[in-house]
């Protein structure tokens, strides 16, 4: 079976082949002979890093770093398995233990310049890790931009990530709007880019005003339905034909205002 695998030379067979097992699935359905432990590591990758993006500004928190980790825990052939990094943080690491770090700065993904720019932000799941930091740092310089957030998640009752910050956010006044986009707390399935589209005349508005769009979180559904839904507002709230509106979106990313960090 395996060496059909490999012959196939198919990505996406062998994609699904790896869909949820690990090594030990592998060594435990193919046993392979090994001269002992050693030899057996000797032929193993490297753990890889894994990247977090920073949910702090340090404006508001000096010398401090924060992040937002999701945990990733699934059963996949009748074992439960767990994330390496994200249950290491969650379940292993000691109060005495310092993991190694390092910054991998991003400089494609700042606030802008100028205070005075709206910014909406799209960050549902772990993707609001750095709009909390942003809002934080818009606060702490008391920016006058307009900012605009949508978040999203299953359950409102147990995904509500920084709900009381938010709040206060809001009270304040440092977050202008906010729109929550819960798919699972209602039969029809609710995702931020179908608020987007509910909220396409404001949204158009902004953007039209110079406002800078983040998108921060899920590759592989998310980032590609949040560009759809942005075309379709500029379509039907710019009045645009659907080459003019991709021309309005390729603009914007070439100005810089059509930001994206998504994995
Ligand atoms: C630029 C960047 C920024 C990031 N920012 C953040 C952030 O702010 N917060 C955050 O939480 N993460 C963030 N990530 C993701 C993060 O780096 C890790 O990928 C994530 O935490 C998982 O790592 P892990 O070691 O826990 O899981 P891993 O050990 O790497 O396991 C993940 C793998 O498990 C398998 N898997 C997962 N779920 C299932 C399932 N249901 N069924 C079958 N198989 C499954 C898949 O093969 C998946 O690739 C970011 C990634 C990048 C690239």
């Amino acid at each position: 079976m395996l060496r059909a695998l490999i012959e196939a030379d198919d990505k996406k067979v062998y994609d699904d082949f790896c869909w949820g097992r690990d090594l030990i699935d592998l060594v435990i359905d193919h046993p392979a002979h090994f001269q002992n432990a050693g030899e057996f590591i000797s032929v193993l990758k490297k753990l890889q890093p894994r990247l977090y993006s920073i949910a702090s500004s340090p404006r508001a928190h000096p010398g401090e770093v924060h992040l937002c980790v999701g945990i990733v825990r699934y059963e996949t052939f009748g074992r439960k398995r767990g994330g390496i990094c994200s249950t290491f943080l969650a379940d292993r690491v000691a109060e005495d233990v310092r993991p190694r770090v390092f910054v991998h700065s991003n400089s494609a993904f700042r606030l802008p310049e100028n205070g005075d720019t709206d910014v909406i932000m799209v960050g549902p799941g772990t993707g609001i890790a750095p709009f909390r930091a942003f809002l934080e740092d818009r606060k702490a310089t008391a920016a006058k931009g307009r900012n605009w957030l949508f978040f999203g998640n299953p359950h409102s009752a147990t995904d509500f990530l920084y709900q009381e910050e938010l709040s206060s956010f809001q009270a304040n006044g440092a977050l202008s709007r906010l729109d929550l986009a819960w798919s699972r707390d209602q039969k029809e399935k609710i995702y931020v880019q179908n608020l987007m589209v509910q909220n396409g005349a404001e949204l158009w508005e902004w953007l039209k005003n110079g406002a800078a769009f983040y998108v921060c979180g899920d590759a592989s559904r998310m980032a590609k339905d949040v560009d759809q839904a942005l075309l379709k507002v500029a379509e039907e709230h710019g009045e645009l034909s659907p080459d003019a509106a991709a021309a309005f979106i390729s603009q914007l990313k070439k100005e810089k205002r059509y930001l994206r960090d998504v994995y």
